[in-house]
């Protein structure tokens, strides 16, 4: 039986005499958040049994939530055939200009989404390519993320959460599903998050970084760009023998981007590896003609991991020597480190 989740509005309308009825379904899924196809109680009974016989009103289990410090929180998932994943919730501060063009602080939530169970991409430095590939995550398991997370945390419906699908897997190996779920995301008589604000950050994939540029959808996207030349990316990210540097450059140069955003460059930094200034400035020549942001992340050791954390005083160098030279570089705070909920230490566990 096909799970509700898993409909884009489109499609629930095609199944609904009158029509209108999707917008009713969609309201009490994405902002109700009900549990049971009894609660849509402006539906008739007969309807309500319809769908009950039709569909499955599915989303993955909580099974643990962990707490960190800094007010993230790291969710495992169980789906129906007993797979875990994992999403974060993460508490950001966004500064922000009142009417008065007084600054203020307002808090942001951004959760970090799972795309498919394990990740076939094998890249070095990371916990999920541990435990290897076992499945795609469909669009309604990526979607239920958001809901329950929701729900769990009573997020009203008009309150703005980012998504960003960087958690367990590489979004472009699941394209349908990732597209569809973006395209449910967005709907606005449902959860009405606009794909600006949706980030989907690769491994770099070209040709379906390719097939998203031509989709247009207005999607934010990040590169894991990690290295600078393809012998040191070729061993931190496998994928890289595949679609090497100046392939998935060129390929970037033509995906669309709102004038009034950047591409979004990762760099994560593991000491002795890729954080002196030589990097830096090669890192700097690669990304020129593009307008980018450098996001610069601290690697986070785990058990027998085989680096180590860049020490603050490069991370600091390498962030001023790109700044002077103009181009933007911002360090990500590691969220939820003390959770393991940081990036790169998402697995299919049991806590
Ligand atoms: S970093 Fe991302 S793409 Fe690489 S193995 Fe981990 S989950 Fe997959």
């Amino acid at each position: 039986m096909q799970n509700i989740y898993d409909l884009t509005l489109q499609e629930l309308e095609q199944f609904c005499t009158p029509s209108y009825r999707a917008k009713q379904i969609y309201s009490w899924l994405y902002h109700h958040y009900i549990d049971d196809f009894d609660a849509m109680n402006n539906l008739s009974k007969d309807f309500r049994q319809t769908l009950k016989t039709t569909f499955q009103l599915q989303r993955p289990k909580i099974i643990t939530t962990q707490h960190s410090k800094d007010g993230s929180k790291k969710y495992l998932f169980q789906t129906h055939d007993l797979h875990n994943f994992e999403s974060v919730l993460l508490k950001m501060r966004e500064s922000q200009n009142d009417e008065t063009g007084k600054i203020i602080q307002e808090e942001r939530w951004t959760l970090c989404v799972s795309s498919q169970i394990g990740c076939k991409v094998g890249c070095a430095f990371c916990l999920t390519a541990k435990s290897g590939f076992v499945r795609n995550l469909s669009a309604g398991e990526i979607v239920s993320q958001v809901v329950s997370v929701k729900k769990a945390n009573q997020i009203p419906p008009q309150k703005r959460l980012n998504i960003v699908f960087m958690g367990m897997g590489e979004p472009l190996d699941n394209f349908d599903e990732v597209i569809k779920a973006i395209q449910i995301l967005a709907n606005k008589d449902g959860l009405s998050i606009s794909p600006k604000r949706q980030t989907i950050s690769t491994s770099g994939i070209a040709p379906k970084i390719k097939k998203l540029g031509e989709l247009n959808l207005g999607v934010q996207l990040a590169l894991s760009l990690h290295a600078v030349t393809d012998e040191l990316r070729s061993k931190l990210i496998p994928m890289n023998k595949a679609y090497n540097i100046q392939e998935v450059i060129s390929t970037l140069k033509k995906f669309p981007i709102n004038s009034r955003k950047r591409l979004m460059f990762e760099y994560l930094m593991i000491a002795g590896v890729n954080d002196d200034i030589k990097s830096a400035q090669s890192l700097l020549k690669l990304l020129n003609g593009f307008k980018a942001k450098v996001n610069l992340i601290l690697f986070n050791p785990y058990e027998n991991s085989q680096f180590q954390r860049p020490s603050e005083k490069n991370v600091r160098s390498f962030q001023e020597f790109l700044m002077q030279k103009g181009l933007l570089c911002t360090i990500r705070e590691s969220k939820g480190l003390d959770i393991s909920a940081a990036c790169g230490q998402l697995r299919e566990q049991n806590l």
